[in-house]
């Protein structure tokens, strides 16, 4: 299950775009400083390996990277967005029905926003296997964390809670890793009849990483 090889295939802004030749993938998701880039460095062990651009421009797209010329690792932008969401959905939902008796289409510029095309490849890519959602173990659970966890799992699209930076020794006031940790599984747990497969990760400690790694190589082959 470990990572051999890993080679940038491409950016696609819409699912439509996305590699076409069916190998399984893994969509990595998460808010920005969740830890993202430092966990996919610790997975494949290579710094130099800058995965997760920083650079403006990349950061809006989907981007595929070929893991052992078998299946894709996709690096989402880190979301942030989904502070907006609500307020987008209503605004999308007004929009709409003010204009659904026109049969308007929706202006160029609404299928560039982030959310919309990101959902576009939830919804619609046949060989996302998983999502793995990043969460920050280090802080108590986070509205917009719960917010994307409840969407994914309202959508059926499978999901996989990874939990970062657990070696983080409390902040003077607050809880431990694993304090936070459960407290995000019990408001998750009111919203799942089967609750998701979760993982806790350290990219300081190398924590969780071979567990990651068999879990995606058993999703992988299921
Ligand atoms: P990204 O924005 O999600 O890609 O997050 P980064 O990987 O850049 O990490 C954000 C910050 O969290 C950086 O200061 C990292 O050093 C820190 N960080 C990331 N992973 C860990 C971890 O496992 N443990 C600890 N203690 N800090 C971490």
């Amino acid at each position: 299950s470990q990572i051999k090889e890993v080679e940038f295939v491409k950016s696609s802004s819409r699912a439509k775009d996305c590699p076409k030749d069916n190998r399984p993938e893994f969509a990595i998701l998460g808010r920005s400083n969740v830890g993202k880039s430092s966990l996919i460095n610790a997975l494949v062990r290579k710094k130099e390996v800058a995965l997760t651009s920083k650079k403006p421009g990349k950061t809006q797209l989907i981007n595929h990277f070929l893991v052992n010329k078998s299946w894709y690792i996709v690096d989402l932008p880190g979301y942030g967005f989904l502070e907006e969401v609500g307020l987008i959905l209503r605004l999308t939902a007004t929009v709409l029905l003010s204009f659904l008796w026109l049969f308007a289409r929706a202006p160029d510029s609404a299928k560039t926003d982030w959310s919309s095309f990101t959902k576009g490849y939830f919804l619609n890519r046949e060989t996302l296997v998983a999502v793995l959602l990043l969460i920050d173990a280090s802080v108590p659970p986070q509205r917009i964390d719960l917010d994307c966890a409840n969407w994914l799992g309202r959508n059926n699209i499978p999901m996989t809670f990874v939990f970062t930076k657990c070696d983080k020794m409390k902040a003077s006031k607050g809880k431990r890793p694993d304090e936070n940790i459960k407290d995000f599984q019990e408001l998750i747990r009111e919203n799942y009849r089967q609750h998701p497969p979760w993982i806790m990760t350290s990219s300081v400690t190398g924590l969780g990483r071979d567990e990651l790694l068999l879990h995606m190589s058993q999703l992988r082959n299921y």
